[in-house]
């Protein structure tokens, strides 16, 4: 494909000593912050301020899983921090509890807080899915304010005890500090590792594709829950630390206005990072202080701070929409990398579901879509045989996309049933049909963009049932995913994120993810759209090399003629959503009523 081959934006490098001497200063840094007030004279307020800073930016790490791993906007983080909080203070104060054992109901319970959120957006996204965070944030500030037997009301809650580690107390603020310094440190840690996991990946691919996700074979809203669930209890967790260190709280710390300020921290700093997260709410909470602190003659800038401080965040916002994160990968491309290391198996995957024992793959009978009164599909039947190419061709707009959304599980059926290996398959969620070895590319790409072709390949690979993948490691997974790469010629750009490869490539990619998943049916919507001849003509060997040498059974839509003949075992022709035609090549396409409905003439190829 050497007309493919434009030349790819080279990141530029860093020698290894530079490299290592910032990841050294980093982390003596990070390790001396905690250090420093017993080794300086620190004032307490500065100790407040990092204990301040270091419980935040707990609760800033669950955004960024959240609203940077998963793409879901999360306005009530303050509430699921309040939930860590109130659990801390009640729990020492009124009911007896020592701080670990409150800070675990805390925890717990923003936990399945945010669990219940989570489960809301099976049908609400976007922007619904913003108001319900802002109404259940309402409502806990409602209830912190007014359920006063409970919460104490306004006037909050004092005394909240220190955590005790066997006989020593937490009772120093310089000894507090150290110890939200290690949390935070191990959370981010652990949140850094996430991007590159399994439950990672699942996450990423939700937040670049949800459909495609789905219809990929990752269970969307398990994903989501889960992301709504660890971001609520680290939240939680922010929250529960945050009361033992000011040993006082009250519903004003836990308000929207906190929520916003949450926000704020996590999209100025850069929400796709933990680093981004921390950096943006350490900033959002000293900054302010430094200007208010300013010596007299500079005055004006306190009196302005507030104004100057919103705009500030807004340009940040409008310049660098990564956040200062962004900027930093950026200036030190090594951080914004996660290179995955080649390694190609020795053990051989077979690239489809050797489980396929029918004779017929995939049965569609009287299937019918209305779209209010459009009738899409109208009363199709169709038999896929096992290791045909099957083509689905008609004018536009007669039915093709719509029937393969009905077989891959975005539309469900106005009537009719689906079998896929005689399983029915009519009602089940996109996933599971996945699962059920149904694998399909888009008419218009569906990739992960900010994906590697690695990863995206990695999500179509990771099927939960798939019996050589479900008890393997990543690695497996990984070795799995560069199988279907090769398979498709794209080993070379492995690395490379979907974003920046040329049309043909990433056809080829939705091609390999599709495959990665082992499946026993494969649908492909128009993939010679866009191609060029020389692509056309690739596509026709690989569609060849996977029925002949791999045996898997595809199902095809496509305009070109030329190709629809070459490749085709039998051609179903569709017309207003009913089946006009159907048989060999030869037949089909010297049908008078085809030629009548859709060719025109005899030889056209478009
Ligand atoms: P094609 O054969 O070109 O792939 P489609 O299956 O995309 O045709 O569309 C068939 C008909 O259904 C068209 O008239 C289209 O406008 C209509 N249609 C497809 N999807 C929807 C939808 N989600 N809502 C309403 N009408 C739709
Ligand atoms: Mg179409």
């Amino acid at each position: 494909m050497s007309n493919l081959n434009h030349p790819l934006p080279k990141s530029p490098k860093l020698g290894f000593v530079t490299n290592a001497f910032i990841v050294a200063t980093l982390i003596v840094l990070a390790v001396m912050l905690p250090l420093a007030p017993w080794l300086f004279k620190t004032s307490t307020f500065v100790i407040t301020m990092l204990i301040q800073s270091s419980t935040y930016s707990i609760a800033i790490l669950g955004m960024v899983i959240v609203l940077g791993y998963t793409g879901q906007i999360n306005l009530a983080q303050a509430a699921f921090f309040g939930f860590g909080a109130y659990g801390v203070a009640l729990g020492t104060t009124v009911y007896g509890f020592g701080f670990w054992s409150a800070l675990v109901v805390g925890v717990l319970s923003a936990g399945c807080a945010g669990a219940i959120l989570g489960l809301t957006t099976l049908r609400l996204g976007g922007h619904y899915l913003a108001m319900i965070t802002i109404s259940f944030q309402q409502i806990f500030d409602l209830i912190a304010v007014n359920w006063i037997d409970f919460t104490h009301g306004p006037d909050g809650i004092s005394g909240i005890e220190r955590p005790l580690v066997g006989t020593f107390a937490f009772t120093d603020d310089r000894a507090y500090l150290a110890l939200c310094a290690l949390v935070l440190y191990l959370l981010i840690a652990l949140v850094w590792y996430l991007p590159g996991t399994r439950w990672g990946l699942s996450m990423r691919s939700v937040r670049e594709n949800e459909l495609a996700a789905e219809v990929g074979g990752v269970n969307t809203l398990r994903i989501k829950v889960t992301a709504f669930t660890l971001c609520a209890a680290l939240g939680g967790l922010g929250g529960g630390l945050f009361a033992g260190g000011f040993a006082y709280v009250s519903p004003d710390n836990f308000n929207f206005a906190r929520a916003i300020e949450f926000l704020s921290m996590a999209l100025l700093g850069g929400v796709q990072s933990p680093f981004g997260g921390v950096i943006g709410t350490t900033l959002l909470i000293l900054l302010p202080e430094w200007l208010k602190q300013m010596p007299p003659e500079l005055q004006f800038i306190k009196d302005v701070y507030l104004a100057f401080y919103g705009l500030a965040v807004i340009l940040i916002m409008v310049f660098m929409p990564e956040g200062i994160w962004g900027l930093v990968k950026k200036l030190w491309p090594p951080v914004g990398y996660t290179v995955l290391e080649k390694s190609l198996s020795k053990a051989q995957f077979k690239l489809i579901n050797e489980s396929a024992s029918r004779a017929i793959t995939l049965e569609i009978k009287n299937l019918q879509k209305n779209f209010g009164g459009l009738r899409a599909v109208d009363d199709l039947s169709i038999q896929v045989n096992k290791g045909t190419v099957h083509a689905l061709i008609g004018p536009n707009g007669s039915g093709k996309t719509t029937t393969l959304n009905l077989v891959s599980g975005i539309y469900t059926p106005s009537s009719g049933q689906i079998f896929v290996e005689g399983l029915d398959i009519t009602n089940d969620k996109p996933h599971l049909r996945a699962w059920a070895g149904v694998g399909r590319t888009f008419q218009n790409i569906r990739l992960f963009s900010n994906m590697s072709v690695l990863e995206n390949v990695m999500i179509g690979a990771q099927r939960e049932n798939n019996p050589a993948l479900f008890k393997g490691s990543t690695k497996t997974v990984r070795d799995c995913a560069l199988e279907a790469i090769s398979f498709v010629g794209l080993e070379s750009k492995q690395n490379e994120l979907v974003l920046n490869l040329p049309y043909g490539h990433q056809r080829l990619v939705e091609i390999a993810r599709a495959l990665a998943g082992h499946p026993v049916l494969l649908l492909l919507d128009e993939p010679a759209a866009g191609l060029n001849q020389t692509e056309k003509g690739e596509l026709v060997q690989l569609l060849k090399k996977l029925r002949q040498g791999h045996g898997l059974t595809i199902f095809l839509i496509d305009h070109d003629m030329k190709l629809v003949g070459g490749v085709s075992d039998v051609i179903t022709v569709l017309n207003f959503g009913r089946k006009i035609a159907e048989g060999t090549p030869d037949y089909v396409l010297n049908h008078p009523q085809v030629i009548a409905a859709y060719l025109g003439a005899p030889d056209a190829t478009s």
